[in-house]
């Protein structure tokens, strides 16, 4: 007789990349992989029946499908790709018994306003902040503004409707932007009542990183530090490159782990992966964000582990995913290690508004030493929206190697050769339509 196999719930948005990594990650493990997401229709692959279709603004009836599911067949672990996935995958947890971070934890560090409510009281530094009705007159937009500030919708992800402003008419204009974009379908869709207010707080000024780790019972294991080399002054805020090993001094990264760790414990998480960003100032530190999810999408392959002890043939490392697969299973993750080495990702600008009818230059970009990928994931005929009303990144450029300066100089080569041939179209609409 054989052991069953154990099987992972994975919550996801997307049908792509990552959903993708997770999956090879469980074939090798032996694990099967259960998918709930809402775009079943959209599946293109050989594992759509093994999904539960769900809709993310609907939670109860979501939570009540997937738990019918596991009363088919039992789950083991639970593990969510995406902000709004994770909330969904929260509730499946509790309501399986299955370890996870606590439903209100993430509901909190997946709300903008409530996060920095959290933080704050728990004594981090915070920037001032406020928030206000979508609709509210510029009076009330300017009452005791201080510049410069940020405007930013409460609950979108990837910097989209996030902007800066440096003067009262900056702030006027960035919020009728946001207006615009938050009453667009696509966003409208999602049907989050957070959508209903903005945020504006004072910007902060400093150098970016951003912390990639796991908690375990509240116990976080950092698995590395990405330095954001390109400046993040705004007007929008779009990443650019991650590297990693950072270049903090010893002193300076313990306390930044530990304020993230005080972030982490004021908002609740407890288990399963975090992604936090947080900006240095001299000696003050401030946790922008913690996102209750792992590094979204194709740039958690920047990361890779020492392979796993005694695996055969299964190539010379571990994905990130793998590792969350394992944690999510109840394994420990002390041993895991990521690779020495220096590793960058270039998440490649939009490069303008428009329809995208091909790109040129991928064979040189793919020849610059260091660099180990080029991935284009903007397809013919798909429309670039530029920040602070998109959300995508054309593609992504990865470099390895042993020099921190060296793959970031490789990346930007790369990126240096590339043409994005865009029809221009007539003036687009806040989410990119006519
Ligand atoms: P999202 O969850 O959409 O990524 P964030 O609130 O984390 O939105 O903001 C995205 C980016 O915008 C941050 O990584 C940072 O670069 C910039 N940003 C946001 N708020 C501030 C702020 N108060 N001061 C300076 N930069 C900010």
């Amino acid at each position: 007789m054989t052991a069953a196999r154990p099987r992972l719930l994975v919550v996801s948005a997307t049908t792509g990349y990552q959903f993708r990594s997770f999956r090879t990650a469980a074939d090798r493990l032996g694990v099967d992989l259960v998918f709930a997401t809402d775009r079943c229709h959209q599946l293109d692959d050989p594992w759509r029946d093994g999904a539960v279709p769900i809709r993310f603004h609907d939670e109860e009836v979501a939570v009540r499908a997937i738990v019918a599911s596991a009363a088919a067949v039992p789950l083991d672990g639970v593990v969510a790709v995406g902000d709004r996935p994770a909330t969904i995958a929260a509730l499946a947890a509790e309501a399986l018994g299955l370890p996870g971070h606590p439903v209100c934890a993430v509901r909190d560090a997946t709300h903008k306003l409530r996060s920095r409510v959290r933080l704050r009281d728990a004594g981090l530094a915070v920037p001032e902040f406020r928030a206000l009705p979508v609709a509210a007159d510029e009076a009330a937009l300017l009452d005791g503004a201080r510049f410069p500030c940020v405007v930013k919708p409460m609950a979108l992800a990837a910097s989209r409707g996030v902007m800066r402003a440096d003067t009262p008419r900056q702030l006027a204009a960035a919020a009728a932007r946001l207006r615009r974009l938050l009453e667009t379908p696509s966003v409208r869709a999602q049907r989050d009542s957070a959508n209903e207010a903005i945020l504006i707080e004072t910007f902060v000024p400093g150098r970016e990183v951003a912390l990639e780790g796991v908690l375990t019972d509240g116990a976080l294991r950092t698995f590395a530090i990405f330095d954001k080399p390109d400046p993040l002054d705004g007007p929008f805020f779009e990443e650019t490159i991650y590297v990693t090993p950072d270049t903090l001094p010893p002193g300076p990264r313990g306390d930044l782990i530990a304020e993230v760790e005080r972030a982490v414990h004021a908002l609740g998480l407890a288990h399963g992966p975090v992604h936090a960003e947080a900006r240095i100032d001299g000696d003050r530190i401030v946790v922008l964000e913690v996102a209750p999810r792992p590094i979204g999408g194709r740039c958690a392959r920047v990361l890779r582990f020492d392979p796993a002890a005694g695996r055969d043939g299964a190539g010379d490392w571990t994905s990130l995913e793998e590792v969350l697969v394992r944690h999510a299973l109840g394994e420990s993750v002390d041993g895991w290690r990521v690779n020495r080495g220096s590793s960058a990702v270039m998440m490649i600008p939009v490069p303008g508004a428009g329809i995208c009818r091909g790109v040129t230059g991928l064979d040189a970009a793919r020849a610059v030493p260091g660099v180990d990928e080029v991935a284009i994931t903007v397809k013919p005929g798909e429309r670039l929206v530029p920040w602070p009303e998109g959300s995508s990144y054309p593609g992504f450029i990865f470099a390895r190697g042993k020099d921190r300066a060296a793959v970031m100089e490789a990346v930007r080569t790369a990126h240096r050769h590339l043409r994005f041939d865009i029809a221009t179209e007539l003036p687009v609409g806040p989410d990119g339509r006519r």
